[in-house]
């Protein structure tokens, strides 16, 4: 029998993404972490005929094993924008170039009840290639992230997501002090571009895999 809070958010994920379908965007709920992988390795990668892929940064993405998997594949040119150990200036032209990616895969702040994604994001290159740019996008979220609307996704950012992401990465930001989004002026500060993706446009662009697994913040 499935665990009772398995087959809970089992429920809530089919609802969302029933509701992220009518939204026009393409929706699959699975299991855990490697089946998203799969999921995108054996479905997205082939009939899509992907020759560049990008990611986003992610700890969901991560948690797939997906950038190491796709990093062994002859046929697939990687635009590697997860090396922290190049150049700050190089780092920054491959974000430009993900933007051209034909598959860009990443992960969501947030996902409505309704079928929204909300993000927000220091730079503005993940939040940006989920609006407009790769061809497809394949955004992988886990069941902590389902929120019922735009006004408790973007709670749950500012107020959790955004400063443990903060201590994360060691920022000089405020909300690394007192665990609270102070909004502040801090040039470290990592809350600079939000998006909202009401529809998905064209129709089916961008394929929503809902997990029945927490992943990230
Ligand atoms: S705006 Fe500043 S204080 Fe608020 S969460 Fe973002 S980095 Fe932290």
């Amino acid at each position: 029998m499935q665990a009772p809070v398995d087959a809970y958010y089992g429920k809530r994920l089919e609802q969302t993404a029933e509701a992220l379908r009518a939204n026009h965007f393409e929706a699959h709920v699975v299991a855990d972490a490697d089946a998203a992988r799969n999921l995108v390795l054996e479905t997205l990668l082939p009939r899509s005929g992907v020759l560049s892929v990008a990611f986003g940064g992610s700890l969901t993405l991560a948690a797939t094993g997906l950038p190491a998997a796709l990093a062994r594949m002859d046929n697939v040119s990687l635009i590697d924008t997860l090396d922290h150990a190049i150049p700050a200036e190089q780092l920054y032209e491959r974000r430009r170039q993900a933007l051209l990616a034909d598959l860009f895969i990443t992960g969501s702040n947030a996902v409505t009840e309704d079928g929204l994604l909300v993000n927000l994001d220091m730079i503005g290159n993940r939040a940006c290639a989920i609006a407009f740019g790769p061809r497809q996008v394949a955004v992988i979220v886990g069941r902590n992230k389902i929120v019922p609307d735009v006004n408790a996704a973007m709670a749950r950012i500012k107020n959790f997501a955004a400063p443990v992401n903060a201590m994360r990465l060691s920022k000089k930001t405020p909300c690394t002090a007192t665990a609270h989004c102070e909004d502040c002026g801090s040039p470290q500060r990592i809350c600079n571009v939000w998006t909202i993706i009401e529809k998905c446009f064209p129709r089916g662009r961008i394929t929503v895999i809902c997990v029945n697994q927490d992943l990230g913040f």
